[in-house]
């Protein structure tokens, strides 16, 4: 296990290194940050504590959801407390504020796709692939199969590319498996190294299901938390499969844990 979730409690596990390049850059560069996505994204979180740290402007867009907004409890009351500036627009002007974002082209200001699913989000995640590499090399390790979930697929993208010589393995969360090739395909083209694994059942993304409980709380037993959201889906994706995988199994644990008080009240 990589225990990238011990980073840093806010800027955790894969956000930590998608935002490497922000956090090597001198505070000085820039005055604000926009971005956009879901109201308690790990993404959105991550982005408002390196801000906060910085003292960068957070501004974040997202479509309106008032009774979220109102009475904001996990990721979104964390990243609201670190001074993000939440602006809700209607589902149907989504699009059209969100055009006009992405051609912010003013000194000192920049603008994050959602989920940091940007080319620069490349060099954090070479390094952690330098760190496998290392510690397989150190381990003696011949054939090594890198666990990780996708979202975006950022990550596993991105991770694949720099480990040309393992086999990474991930699972879409959000759509289906034509679905994340079409978006890693905007970030280049799909190493052949990177495996996408399904299930037959169809999940909806951050909705819950007895199954993952019972693998959360099976984890958890067994000496570590993981997401509700991504990591036990993964988990539960990996398990299936478990008997077509001989090499040996390193899982990149992608943090994301604050989200799992919210995720926890919605299964209570
Ligand atoms: C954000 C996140 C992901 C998804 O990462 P992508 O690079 O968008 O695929 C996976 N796991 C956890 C815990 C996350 O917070």
């Amino acid at each position: 296990m990589k225990r990238d979730d011990l980073t840093d409690p806010l800027l955790s596990g894969n956000k930590y290194r998608k935002l490497h390049h922000l956090i090597e850059q001198p505070a000085s560069t820039l005055q604000e940050v926009w971005s956009h996505g879901g109201l308690q994204s790990n993404a959105m979180l991550a982005m408002a504590a390196l801000c906060q740290r910085k003292g960068w402007q957070f501004h974040y867009l997202a479509k309106v959801a008032r009774h979220v907004s109102q009475n904001p409890v996990g990721n979104l009351a964390l990243a609201l407390d670190l001074g993000m500036q939440l602006h809700e627009v209607a589902v149907d002007v989504y699009e059209q504020k969100l055009q006009s974002l992405r051609q912010l082209s003013q000194p000192g200001t920049l603008f994050l796709p959602q989920g940091g699913a940007d080319p620069l989000a490349q060099q954090g995640i070479a390094r952690l692939a330098q760190e496998i590499v290392d510690w397989q090399c150190e381990q003696d390790i011949e054939t090594l199969a890198v666990v990780t979930p996708a979202g975006t697929g950022t990550t596993a993208f991105y991770l694949a590319h720099a480990l040309p010589t393992l086999q990474v393995l991930t699972t879409p969360m959000v759509a289906d498996a034509d679905d994340l090739r079409m978006q890693m395909g905007v970030l280049g083209s799909i190493p052949e190294n990177l495996t996408i694994l399904t299930q037959q059942k169809r999940y909806r993304f951050a909705a819950p299901y007895p199954e993952f409980l019972q693998l959360y709380e099976a984890l958890l037993h067994a000496g570590i938390e993981f997401d509700l959201i991504y990591g036990v889906r993964m988990w539960h994706t990996l398990l299936h499969h478990l008997s077509d995988i001989s090499a040996e199994i390193l899982y990149v644990h992608s943090g994301g844990l604050t989200g799992n008080a919210t995720m926890l009240t919605r299964y209570r």
